[in-house]
């Protein structure tokens, strides 16, 4: 498929819903989510849809069906299936036969029950938290689950009927070698999943890695392993015909990931939960972060009945209106993890300007260097392999002011 056929337009919208808790809390972990009492995780869900009904009534008729959903957190597995049935069930009205429906799951918390209620309120695209096949390693990141958990949750969802599988995997984990990164790479591709995302460990600020760090306590790898296994994961997945279609993520033909090249293209989406980011119409908000906090707004806006969306997301603590400079150098930032690149010709049906007027420094700068492409024949500006591997310092120029 072509991802720039994929481009939005405004008349589409995504979904995420936000399952903010986990059984236990991994080490390496600076995601919205807590290990929680089913009391609470019941009370959440109530106010969950309260907000969703809010927003309902703020999209045009127009917006009717979503072009994707995606459940995630946190592990939206961690709610019993009669509540992500009560979820499906609010949610259907917006969904059509077109729409990629992804729900994250991570293994060790996967019931018969669950996929059950997967089939029932349509969901078609699952994402697979393994990160190593290696049980040490697991471990190590404090993930609550063994390879086999995860080898025999991805084997049910496939006798299930599911086609459209995910899975994330980690390199950089501490202690990993390039042998058993590349042993997690092969029995991950032995299985044949549909998409594969491969992100290399980031030590974040208040996690419990970030302390074991800064007290020399972590055995990271260096940077010529770390190019190493960089490396293989694009050498053995194009081997095997997965197309690296952004930074992070490979796919079988046709297999892409849309949601999340709705985020990548700029498009609108709704969020919807704790700490849900939202962007729509060129406004982007995000439902507070305190479970307290989050109640109190959506109990406040949720009687307010005649509100419009940007009045309601304008009182949010986390609420901007994007400058025309901003929204480009967003579409510039999202765009070129794209492989596909940014296409000229979008950027003057979203912008009315000329890109290379835009950026007339950057852009031939990046060229001359090799790090970026133009492709005249496709009219296109896209990452070279090595402009990949550069990309921080490439963006860096695109910062408008
Ligand atoms: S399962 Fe995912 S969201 Fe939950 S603590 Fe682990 S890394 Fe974080």
């Amino acid at each position: 498929m072509c991802l720039n056929s994929m481009k939005n337009n405004l008349k589409d919208i995504s979904l995420y819903i936000h399952i903010p808790f986990c059984v236990r809390k991994c080490l390496y972990c600076d995601f919205l989510s807590f290990p929680m009492s089913e009391e609470k995780k019941e009370s959440y869900v109530d106010i969950l849809l309260k907000e969703f009904e809010m927003w309902e009534r703020t999209l045009s008729h127009h917006r009717e069906i979503f072009k994707t959903v995606f459940i995630g957190g946190g592990t939206p597995t961690c709610l019993k299936p009669e509540l992500l049935r009560t979820i499906g069930e609010r949610i259907k009205r917006h969904i059509s036969s077109e729409t990629e429906f992804t729900i994250e799951v991570n293994p060790g918390t996967l019931t018969d029950e669950h996929i059950e209620v997967f089939k029932d309120i349509g969901v078609n695209r699952i994402s697979l938290g393994l990160q190593s096949a290696q049980n040490t390693e697991l471990q190590r990141l404090g993930r609550i689950h063994s390879y086999e958990d995860f080898e025999n949750n991805y084997k049910k969802l496939r006798a299930a009927g599911f086609t459209n599988i995910n899975v994330d995997i980690m390199s950089d984990i501490p202690g990993q070698s390039p042998q058993s990164y590349k042993d997690t790479l092969q029995k991950v591709l032995e299985l044949e999943p549909e998409h594969i995302s491969a992100y290399s460990l980031i030590i974040e600020p208040g996690t419990p890695f970030f302390d074991m760090y800064e007290n020399g306590e972590l055995d990271i790898a260096d940077e010529d392993t770390d190019r190493d296994m960089y490396a293989m994961t694009k050498s053995l997945l194009a081997k095997k015909g997965y197309n690296r279609y952004e930074i992070s993520n490979y796919s079988k033909k046709g297999r892409e990931c849309i949601h999340n090249i709705v985020y990548w293209n700029g498009g609108d989406y709704l969020g919807v939960g704790l700490g849900a980011s939202s962007y729509v119409n060129g406004m982007r908000f995000a439902a507070p972060a305190d479970f307290d906090e989050y109640e109190k707004f959506v109990r406040e806006n949720y009687l307010k009945k005649s509100k419009e969306l940007t009045e309601i997301a304008s009182n949010l603590e986390e609420s901007e209106v994007l400058t025309e400079d901003k929204k480009i150098e967003e579409f510039m930032f999202l765009g070129l993890r794209l492989t596909e690149g940014i296409y000229i010709n979008v950027f003057r049906e979203r912008f009315g300007k000329d890109i290379f007027e835009v950026y007339p420094d950057a852009i031939r700068k990046h060229i001359e260097e090799g790090l970026l492409v133009h492709d005249r024949e496709k009219g296109r500006i896209y990452f070279s392999d090595i402009g990949l591997d550069l990309s921080n310092y490439v963006l860096s120029d695109f910062i408008i002011g």
